[in-house]
């Protein structure tokens, strides 16, 4: 079985399910734990099923609830090193750290974990978010550059007792580069770099059955590496974000309009369109337009841009195009 269900898509919060074989994996954790389990219920999806949450970047409508939603599910956590360690420093903005601190800082979890390995297991029939461990809103950092560095091992399959009072702390971490394909379980996921101002974005194709579903949102353009990215998939999510007059005239400070509209920004309606009439190959049976302004784009001017660029290829007819939303899970597409 494949299955897709965004559950949330917006600067409020991004969440979507991949099921492939026994295989669901939650892409981005934007939502609070308590949010995201609420949906998952709307959706018919289960949390407990959950194998592992694969994080796109470290903007915080991507990981609002990362941590307390990783702790309560026991699952790992993948990313690229420059995010993890962006996302680290996120919620620890008054820590110092060099980068050789940060390595030891991971090999010190690393052994905790597995030094702490079968000593206690997680109740999955406690699923409730505890209160306590409120999603955290610390101040953005603004993530710097990095050196290329070689993979951490970490253990994926303890799930000991987060140590007291470490923010950063996960069940396991996990670490994959833009380039390099790799799998969960029945899904095959290769992470692509995406023009975007985060430590290091990435969208993905995941692949399961023979079905491919393209991921990309919170990119400034659609880069010939995105572009061989987005070829021969059956699912196209693809960002279109603000329609570019309502953000010209709209109530964001003109830096944020100039970051909105820049090389590393968001895709706009038109851009996506622009891509949808010439750079698509046609070939996905849905076209999915995600991570929508609120301020910035209606849904119904997003719709009839990317409709009119479809029908403007009659090949393209068979197209099924659908509105990811901020407040309300998408039904789940089956393949
Ligand atoms: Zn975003
Ligand atoms: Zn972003």
């Amino acid at each position: 079985m494949v299955r897709f269900t965004v559950l949330a898509s917006g600067s409020k919060g991004n969440c979507t399910v991949v099921t492939g074989g026994r295989t669901r994996i939650l892409v981005d954790a934007g939502l609070s734990c308590r949010e995201l389990f609420r949906r998952m219920a709307l959706a018919e999806e289960d949390p407990r099923t959950l194998d592992a949450i694969v994080i796109t970047h470290e903007h915080q409508d991507h990981i609002n609830g990362l941590a307390v939603t990783a702790r309560k599910l026991g699952i790992p956590v993948y990313f690229t090193d420059a995010t993890h360690r962006a996302w680290m420093r996120w919620l620890t903005p008054r820590r110092q750290m060099t980068y050789a601190q940060w390595i030891e800082q991971c090999r010190k979890q690393a052994a905790e974990r597995q030094a702490e390995a079968g000593a206690a297991e997680s109740d999955p029939a406690q699923l409730d978010c505890d209160p306590e461990e409120a999603d955290s809103t610390p101040i953005s950092v603004a993530p710097e550059s990095l050196p290329a560095v070689t993979t951490i091992p970490e253990p994926a399959e303890s799930i000991p007792p987060a140590p007291a009072k470490d923010p950063t702390w996960l069940p396991a971490v996990e670490y994959f580069q833009a380039g390099q394909p790799f799998e969960i379980g029945d899904i095959s996921v290769s992470p692509f770099t995406i023009p975007h101002d985060a430590a290091d974005p990435v969208g993905f194709v995941f692949r399961a059955e023979g079905v491919r579903m393209a991921f990309a949102t919170d990119l400034g353009y659609i880069s010939p590496n995105v572009k061989a990215q987005l070829k021969c998939v059956d699912l196209l999510l693809l960002e279109s974000n603000h329609d570019l007059e309502m953000l010209r005239d709209g109530p964001y400070p003109w830096s944020v309009k100039q970051r909105v509209l820049s090389r590393v920004g968001h895709l706009s309606n038109e851009a996506a369109s622009d891509f949808l009439e010439n750079g698509y190959d046609g070939q996905a049976a849905y076209v999915i337009l995600a991570h929508l302004s609120e301020s910035n784009n209606l849904p119904e001017l997003a719709r009839v841009t990317a409709e009119r660029a479809l029908s403007g290829r009659a090949s393209l007819l068979a197209n099924r195009l659908l509105l990811a939303a901020q407040d309300e899970p998408l039904s789940a597409i089956h393949f």
